[in-house]
């Protein structure tokens, strides 16, 4: 048997690879080069290539592609060969530095959002060599990031290595006041637990509504769902425990740190969460995460929906963005320390992350905005669409103990005094774990858990860390000019909590009361992503992601025409594929049998004007005004569908599809699920909840 440790990361050129393959000069100009994020000399690329080569080759691969992460959400790739041509028909392998270093890429068919003009459809891509390159599919894979030539940033990738360089630069800054000379940097960290269904391929193949959209846009609630949660933990099933088995190997080769596995509330909902790692590179691996969930769950017969609502009135499945930030040294900034200084360090960190979710709650919510992710922020199993924090009993005590100049452990009398004492000990937050907040501390860092599962954590995170340094910036500009700066910073503290304690909830998110407190408090409450998106061009939002470098306003502009435009295009389709449905399917279903009951109802009549038809005749009473309800609503819908192209922008649309398109696709569905009800199973067209949710 092969040992997991024998294998891991076996299809990853990582360090220990290049430090056997490269001279120790090129190694450690490659290693300085990546650290000062300079651009890498080409004699130095020239080997770096090579020794890739050789060893992809080696490996099986045959082609190399520059791996990126384009506005679709999805990770994209165009493959070449290592083949050249030589003498007497021959060829050889080659693969040079400058293919290795950047690539081009005819960029006209990826979402600019008018980034592009059509004369300049180049892009480029450029290898972002602190991810690692990997080999899948015979294919050696080298993580890059995707500009247009202008360069400007058409992937998700770019604004977050820039947002990760913003809060380095700032939490530097903070650092060296408390006195940190050996650290550095500071990186962020991010363990996304990622939530799935799985389900049958046969059934998958039946419905055009998941083949089209992932969704099912019709489906009466199956008597049994998930009221029983024997799902929760529940036991694998071997079918599923053979496809997790599968898709552990296959990461573990790729150095995808996948470490924990357990069935979800929902029937047939899995869940998969890897052990932590740096921003950028726990990105790349969550995409390769769930692509590989995808291509293994075929592999078993089944089909992964990482969609973030397949089943209505079903749990939907999200994504947990666990956040922090480190050292260079090892030091998590959201440990509470042992001493005083350190225990100041962590409030002061603490602070900015309370103040940066305040100040931009509205783009945190923007950030894990999408057509799909509507149906799920709001309803019973997710967060609600306001965001606020949640910090435990006993951190909001002491915080509150320190804006209130009360002692926090009414025995000792004195007051707690930031930079001056310890912090009274706190138990991580274990038992009471809060899981209806958005944003939760959990002991050592936070979990931002409105994402949906199959969106990029990219996003919320470039919007995690620019906003969290831009606070650190404020933070280092007021204490680096203090006179006392242990009295500096304990006013701060105070400032921050009184300031932005709004933000903190400890309560049930699910609460209708927490909604109407939150108008109160006067937090955002963006519902859905028309409602949400607007708000990215505020102000306040253009000068922290420019300040930062981490957007030009023009790449904002585009991004929201980008994000407006997916959310359109996506209901539209949905919208068709539900009037293709009904029309091609479910109306003439229902039309026969209902021709079935009549002709019973007929013929019993004619054989003995006694025999009892009242099945036939009722249902046939109930169906009846249903299908034309159905019938009504469908062409209503092809209506709405082709008026929408009468709207005016993006951003109008948006709402035209949210106020005159989504509400009829539930009126239709409504008629449509209480038919599926009434009608026999032999006549229905299509596999219903129960057959989808209860049969792997
Ligand atoms: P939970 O109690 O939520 O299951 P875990 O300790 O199992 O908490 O962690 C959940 C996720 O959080 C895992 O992916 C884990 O790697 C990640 N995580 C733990 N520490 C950090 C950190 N410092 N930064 C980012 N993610 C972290
Ligand atoms: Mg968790």
């Amino acid at each position: 048997m092969q040992l997991v440790s024998d294998y891991f990361g076996c299809m990853v050129f990582d360090d220990s690879v290049m430090k056997s393959m490269l001279s120790e000069d090129d190694y450690n100009t490659l290693k300085r080069t990546v650290k000062d994020g300079r651009s890498l000399k080409l004699s130095v690329a020239n080997a770096v290539a090579s020794a890739m080569k050789d060893w992809a080759i080696a490996h099986g691969a045959t082609h190399f592609t520059h791996w990126f992460q384009p506005m679709t959400g999805i990770t994209a790739e165009k493959h070449d060969s290592f083949i050249s041509p030589a003498k007497d028909g021959k060829v050889i392998m080659e693969f040079s530095g400058k293919e290795l270093v950047k690539g081009e890429t005819d960029a006209s068919s990826f979402p600019s959002g008018g980034l592009r003009a059509t004369f300049e459809a180049r892009g480029y891509t450029a290898w972002d060599a602190t991810s690692y390159a990997f080999i899948k599919d015979k294919v050696l894979c080298i993580p890059t990031a995707f500009c247009s030539y202008s360069g400007d940033a058409l992937d998700k990738k770019t604004p977050l290595l820039r947002s990760m360089e913003a809060i380095n630069r700032q939490a530097m800054r903070v650092l060296k006041l408390f006195g940190n000379e050996d650290v550095t940097s500071v990186k962020t960290t991010v363990g996304p637990e990622q939530e799935y269904f799985l389900i049958d391929k046969e059934l998958f193949k039946k419905r055009k509504d998941l083949v089209y959209t992932g969704r099912t846009l019709f489906g009466a609630e199956p008597p049994k769902s998930q009221e029983l949660e024997g799902h929760y933990y529940g036991v694998i099933k071997p079918r599923v425990q053979a496809f997790m088995n599968d898709l552990n190997e296959e990461l573990w080769k790729l150095g995808v740190l996948a470490k924990t596995e357990h069935n979800e509330a929902a029937p047939a909902q899995h869940e998969l969460a890897p052990i932590f790692a740096t921003t950028n590179i726990a990105a790349d691996h969550n995409q390769l995460t769930m692509e590989i969930m995808q291509k293994i769950a075929k592999k078993h017969d089944m089909v992964c929906l990482l969609h973030e609502k397949p089943f209505q009135g079903v749990n939907g499945s999200g994504k947990h963005n666990n956040w922090s930030i480190s050292t260079n040294t090892g030091v998590n900034l959201l440990e509470p320390g042992d001493t005083p200084a350190e225990n100041a360090q962590f409030l002061l960190f603490l602070c900015a992350v309370l103040k940066a979710v305040d100040e931009y709650q509205d783009l945190l919510r923007i950030s894990v905005a999408s057509a799909g992710n509507d149906h799920r922020l709001g309803a019973h199993e997710a967060p609600p669409a306001v965001v606020s924090i949640f910090l435990g009993a006993e951190l909001t005590e002491i915080l509150e103990s320190i804006e209130k100049d009360i002692p926090y452990d009414t025995k000792e009398k004195e007051l707690l005094r930031v930079g001056v004492h310890t912090l009274p000990k706190f138990p991580k937050d274990t038992t009471d774990r809060n899981r209806t907040s958005p944003f939760a501390f959990t002991g050592n860092k936070f979990e931002f858990r409105m994402l949906g599962s199959s969106a990029s954590v990219s996003d919320p995170n470039t919007t995690i860390n620019t906003a969290v340094a831009e606070v650190l910036k404020q933070f280092a500009d007021e204490l680096e000019t203090a006179e006392n700066f242990e009295l500096a910073l304990h006013n701060l503290i105070k400032r921050v909590i009184t300031e932005h304690k709004r933000i903190v909830f400890n309560g049930n998110g699910y609460d209708d009361r927490w909604l109407a407190e939150a108008e109160n408090r006067g937090l955002h409450n963006l519902k859905t992503t028309p409602d949400a998106l607007p708000h990215f061009l505020d102000e306040k939002n253009i000068a922290l992601f420019t300040e930062h470098k981490v957007y030009t306003e023009r790449e904002m502009r585009s991004r929201l025409e980008i994000l407006l435009q997916s959310y359109c295009n996506l209901i539209n389709i949905e919208g068709k594929t539900m009037v293709e449905m009904t029309r091609k399917e479910i109306l003439p279903a229902v039309s026969e049998y209902s021709r079935l009951l009549s002709n019973t109802a007929l013929s019993k009549t004619s054989l003995c004007a006694e025999l009892d038809c009242s099945y036939e005749k009722e249902t046939l009473a109930e169906i009846s005004p249903l299908t034309a309800k159905a019938y009504e609503a469908v062409k209503t819908l092809e209506q709405a569908l082709s008026n929408a192209n009468k709207a005016d922008g993006a951003q109008k649309l948006s709402v035209y599809y949210k106020d005159e398109v989504l509400p009829v696709m539930a009126k239709l569905r409504e008629a449509v699920d209480r038919l599926e009800q009434l009608v026999s199973e032999d006549f229905w067209p299509m596999p219903t909840y129960g057959d989808l949710l209860f049969t792997i």
